[in-house]
């Protein structure tokens, strides 16, 4: 379950932080809230929480305090209590599971602080601003416009009117800035911002209002930002300078509109998101409908390829380029559909592991590989190891080992010519039972091979505790390994380490005479690709034998 809510809490959400909570008895004087609000005790506090007898009761906010400059209050007497809104929203942790369920409430109920409360108590409080910083990652802003969500109607005043005319303004439109212009009939030209915070900064030094002008103690200059700039500026701009709104103005300095943090933190709709979420798991669901209708199907014509007799092992040989012998070969299986001809494992392997069908098709391919070796070995071929590919549900059936001993024994198999290959993966699954079957199949004198060593999680230290034989160094850092100095780094690495621990190295995927000279610089002598062969039928591999023996 990917997308739920309280089963997955989404990645990061710990690791947001929270503004820390003030909580004050809701008899305290609303004069020392004002001076905490404003920033004067030297905290940065965007609300304060009010409680009596240990319950939240009410939120204070800049809102609150602006829209009390209306009323000729004295700040004397008055008490928190008084001004405060309530009942407070709050959101309990247990689901605060992801940041979208704290948004979705801010924006239902419009509010710009959540406190976040465990059994009770308040942990934290979320804010727009820390909404914004979280929500917004540049990649998704990069490719929007100021112009798409900025406010249009933005609420004007002139540099003559009072500061109290611009609360009034506040709380009427129920705003949390005015812009300042300079208005001459034909033209409006921004010139200065005044924030619910500065109101209540003026109210912190108990200044009058009504005696102040807005042209005296408006911020500016001011920054723009263009409707055509891209949403990314618009964060960065309020990031960097610590503002949380920034004015628009077109190419001739008029003012067309304001981008707030409000406007910043809808631009990722959580409907929008939660709709292409629904849509994915939809199509999650199909994808898994149409799996299962297609595995029994796909099941059905493997188990018939194989009494059909449509499976063939093909042969990689594997050089010694010091002696220039050939010293073992890779059995590697081939489906000859007669209706879609050669299948590559890469296409039904998966889909034989998935089924289960990969335990028959296994034994299969052990059994024809050592009928073939014996067939070389009878011909007069000199012996060398044949590497049979295992895969890791192979090696979890409990009956494995027994079944490859009984095969062993069935038809006078030496046991030293056989090699298995396991993938790294196999290693760090169900550790205990895998390593367990290591040991039981090297006491049968069958050698190990770790495939593909490198594309997995595993490292060579944590390797050493499996009783293997030889790693196969995989394809992909063999690949320009003379011109690639990543590749040539973990190359290196790899060969010179598993030869302090003793393991031998066959290095996979040659298919440059560059890279064969590379990895003999670095001794390591066993390769497999195509630049010496590709992986061939029986009669063709039988001329390969012949050259290199
Ligand atoms: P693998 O065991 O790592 O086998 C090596 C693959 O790399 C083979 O592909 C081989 O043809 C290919 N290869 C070798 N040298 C070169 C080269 O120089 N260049 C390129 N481009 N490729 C090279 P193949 O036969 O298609 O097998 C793919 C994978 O399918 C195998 O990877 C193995 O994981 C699986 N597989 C193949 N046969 C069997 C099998 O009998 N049993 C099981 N369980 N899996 C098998
Ligand atoms: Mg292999
Ligand atoms: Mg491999």
């Amino acid at each position: 379950m990917i997308f739920s809510g309280k089963e997955d809490k989404s990645v990061g959400i710990e690791d947001i932080e929270l503004e820390v909570p003030v909580i004050l008895s809701h008899d305290t004087l609303l004069k020392e809230a004002i001076l905490i609000i404003s920033g004067k005790e030297g905290n940065k506090q965007s609300c304060i929480l009010v409680e009596d007898q240990g319950a939240i009761v009410g939120i204070l906010t800049e809102r609150d305090l602006v829209r009390l400059c209306l009323v000729s209050t004295t700040l004397q007497n008055t008490k928190v209590s008084e001004v405060m809104t309530h009942p407070v929203k709050m959101l309990e942790q247990e689901n605060f599971t992801d940041i979208f369920s704290a948004y979705s409430l801010m924006r239902r109920y419009q509010i710009r602080h959540l406190p976040i409360v465990k059994q009770q108590k308040v942990v934290g409080i979320v804010t727009i601003s820390i909404l914004r910083q979280n929500l917004h990652v540049g990649y998704f802003l990069r490719f929007r416009e100021v112009q798409e969500i900025m406010t249009h109607h933005v609420i004007t005043i002139e540099p003559h009117a009072s500061v109290m005319e611009v609360a009034q303004l506040m709380a009427k439109h129920r705003i949390s800035c005015v812009v300042v212009v300079n208005n001459n009939t034909s033209d409006i030209t921004p010139v200065g911002i005044l924030t619910e915070r500065d109101i209540v900064q003026f109210q912190a030094m108990e200044l009058n209002l009504q005696n102040l002008l807005v042209g005296a103690v408006m911020s500016s200059p001011l920054l723009y930002l263009r409707p055509e700039d891209s949403l990314e500026k618009a964060q960065k701009m309020m990031q960097q300078y610590r503002v949380r709104r920034v004015v628009v103005i077109n190419q001739s300095g008029q003012l067309c509109g304001i981008v707030t943090e409000t406007n910043l933190s809808q631009t990722l709709d959580p409907i929008e998101l939660f709709g292409i979420m629904e849509i994915l798991q939809r199509r999650i669901q199909s994808l898994v409908r149409d799996r299962n209708r297609l595995l029994p199907q796909e099941n059905r014509s493997l188990h018939k390829a194989l009494q059909n007799h449509e499976f063939q092992l093909y042969y990689h040989p594997q050089i010694n380029t010091q002696t220039g012998k050939l010293v073992g070969a890779e059995a590697l299986v081939r489906w000859h559909s007669p209706q879609r001809g050669i299948v590559a494992p890469s296409e039904f392997i998966p889909i034989a592991e998935m089924t289960g069908f990969i335990i028959p098709l296994g034994q299969w391919i052990l059994r024809r590989a050592c009928e073939q070796v014996i067939a070389w070995q009878k011909q007069g071929f000199p012996p060398f190891v044949i590497s049979v590919n295992v895969s890791s549900l192979q090696l979890q059936d409990p009956q494995f080992v027994t079944m490859l001993k009984l095969l062993l024994m069935e038809l006078n198999f030496d046991s030293r010519w056989l090699k298995l290959e396991l993938t790294e993966s196999t290693l760090v699954e169900n550790i205990e039972h895998t390593l367990s079957q290591f040991q039981a199949i090297k006491q049968l004198g069958v050698a190990i091979a770790i495939d593909d060593f490198g594309t997995g999680y595993a490292s060579l230290g944590y390797l050493q505790h499996f009783p293997f034989d030889t790693l196969k160094i995989d394809r992909c850092f063999v690949e320009n390994i003379h011109q690639n100095p990543k590749n040539a780094a973990i190359a290196t690495a790899i060969i010179r380490m598993a030869h302090q621990l003793n393991f031998s190295v066959v290095a996979e995927g040659i298919e440059q005479e560059e890279e064969l000279q590379f990895l003999k610089e670095l001794h390591c002598y066993v390769v497999q690709g195509y630049l010496i062969s590709r992986p061939l039928p029986v009669e063709d591999f039988q001329i390969i034998l012949q050259k290199y023996m």
